[in-house]
């Protein structure tokens, strides 16, 4: 495809406006405010049109990135919205919390001098678009031979005219592998319900990662999209206890189900004092200030505390998340990990972020007892300090404790985010189901299909925890997987 506009040769992509540091501390308002159309099509027209579009291999739901970057770059904002809609359920969403320094951009020609083009902020500029301009959006749909064209030649998922009417799918779980699931299902004329343990739907997008990276408006909005298309949410339906399995197949008459229950399950350090008040999991912190609104206080008085001195230990999004939440609440933030800056898995916006906000990063250090006051409250942090070894063959350090290195961080609160696991009920409750030892659901890679025949599952359930655009491509696969077994259930 020749490039139809004059390239914009700058190195960096163009900034995106954010909220002061000192400012956004002290509130749950969104950090980041994203490109208006003239810096939009600026860092549109940073794309070269490469050759090779290296950047469509690191997409898991294979978004159009070129074709859809064109037209931001010409200022078709309405067809860059459709490119992006037809492969991906979510796209405010992943604008803003897909790891694209590691999928897209991170494959992106322009990044080899220089930074990548800024694929996932133009994404969330044309799904943020979209919103503003319902009515053009609308007229777009039926009408764009162009996007229609453009889609269909880089995801041959969606064929349209596959008649699954009156099949009924069951889809367990509302976060983005089930909603991505649920929303293909649709398209392709299946009836579905979506059952969601919560009394809200969407999933960690939801309870876990904080307005002020992903407001909540957003996600409802995404979710009313679906029940615009007729998928059924019902809530608070915990499957493996109202109903299992087997009931929503044999009694309730799904002819086949999508597993997306996530891995919500805490992980915890196994330290002494670990009970001790004042000590809770980032899920718990997450889900009062998120799910129970704390964040609208003093709209929703939801008891939440985060103590004047905070401690944090991890160093994923989720301890970022944690922290960044616990500052907003009004204490002093100290990050502990036991690896350095370089080993932290949570993406580097992040890590920027949270130390613009106040928090300190004690790295290379390890808590081994949280110390308890009479009262019964933590009282303080021991920890130990770490070094790195020699990086072995495979180039992987490891991580050892420095001998009688033991010191405490003053603390009267303590967020643990280490991890979490898959909750066994399904597992349990679901006669024939593979599981591995840690209750990950075992799957065919391709389809989705697990041991029990009509019986689906992606995302974090299936590959631990991951991230959000991860599950939404085990959810798009799973949609065809599910498709194919209802079209042959069909012929025989
Ligand atoms: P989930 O989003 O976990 O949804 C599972 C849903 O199933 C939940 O709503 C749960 O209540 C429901 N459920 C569970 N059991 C049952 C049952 N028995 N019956 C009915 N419903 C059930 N990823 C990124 O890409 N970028 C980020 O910035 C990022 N930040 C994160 C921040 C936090 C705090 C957390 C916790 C995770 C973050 N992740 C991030 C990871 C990402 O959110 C997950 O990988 C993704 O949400 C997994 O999607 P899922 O659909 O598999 O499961
Ligand atoms: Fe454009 Fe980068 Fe994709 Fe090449 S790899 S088409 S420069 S976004």
């Amino acid at each position: 495809m020749p490039c139809v506009y004059k390239v914009n040769k700058d190195n960096e992509k163009v900034v995106m406006p954010e909220l002061d540091p000192e400012t956004r501390s002290h509130n749950f308002c969104e950090v980041a405010l994203g490109y208006n159309e003239e810096q939009a099509q600026q860092e549109a027209r940073r794309c070269i049109q490469c050759p090779k579009k290296p950047c469509m291999s690191g997409c898991p739901v294979g978004v159009p990135i070129p074709q859809f970057i064109e037209q931001v770059a010409l200022g078709n904002f309405a067809q860059a919205y459709e490119l992006v809609h037809r492969a991906n359920t979510l796209p405010a969403v992943c604008g803003r919390a897909c790891p694209q320094e590691t999928q897209c951009e991170g494959k992106c020609t322009r990044g080899r001098k220089g930074q990548p083009v800024g694929i996932g902020r133009l994404e969330r500029f044309v799904a943020d678009w979209a919103t503003a301009h319902p009515d053009q959006v609308m007229c777009q749909d039926a009408q764009d031979p162009q996007a229609e064209a453009a889609t269909q030649s880089s995801d041959a998922s969606l064929t349209e005219s596959e008649d699954l009417d009156g099949y009924r799918v069951a889809v367990v779980g509302s976060g983005p592998a089930s909603l991505t699931c649920a929303g293909e299902l649709a398209q392709r004329g299946c009836d579905v319900s979506v059952f969601e343990a919560l009394h809200e739907t969407g999933g960690v997008l939801t309870y876990g990662i904080p307005e002020f990276r992903l407001p909540k408006t957003l996600v409802a909005q995404e979710i009313h999209k679906l029940e615009d298309v007729g998928v059924e949410f019902k809530t608070d339906v915990v499957v493996g206890k109202l109903y299992d399995i087997d009931e929503l197949m044999d009694e309730c008459g799904f002819d086949a189900v999508f597993v997306g229950t996530g891995a919500g399950l805490p992980s915890y350090l196994g330290i002494e004092g670990e009970g001790a008040n004042g000590v809770m999991v980032a899920n718990e912190l997450l889900t009062r200030v998120n799910l129970m609104k704390a964040y609208q206080f003093p709209r929703f008085d939801t008891p939440v505390y985060a103590g004047k001195h905070c401690v944090v230990v991890g160093g994923g999004n989720v301890a970022m998340d944690a922290a960044r939440t616990a500052r907003r609440l009004g204490a002093e933030v100290t990050l502990v990990y036991r690896r350095g800056l370089e080993q932290m898995p949570a993406r580097a916006e992040e890590i920027h972020h949270a130390v613009q906000e106040g928090i300190q990063l004690q790295l290379l250090t390890n808590p081994v007892c949280i110390l308890v006051d009479d009262d019964g409250w933590i009282d303080g942090v021991e920890c130990v300090s770490m070094q790195l070894s020699e990086p072995d063959e495979s180039g992987r350090q490891s991580v050892v404790e420095v001998p009688d290195s033991n010191f405490v961080i003053d603390a009267d609160m303590m967020v643990i985010a280490v991890g979490s696991k898959t909750n066994p009920l399904i597992a349990k409750t679901t006669p024939g189901l593979e599981v591995t030892s840690r209750n990950l659901m075992v799957v065919d890679e391709e389809t989705c299909a697990t041991s029990k025949p009509g019986v689906y599952a992606g995302g974090d359930a299936v590959s631990g925890a991951a991230t959000v655009i991860l599950a939404m491509g085990a959810g798009k696969r799973a949609a065809a997987g599910i498709a194919d077994y209802l079209k042959m259930k069909q012929a025989s």
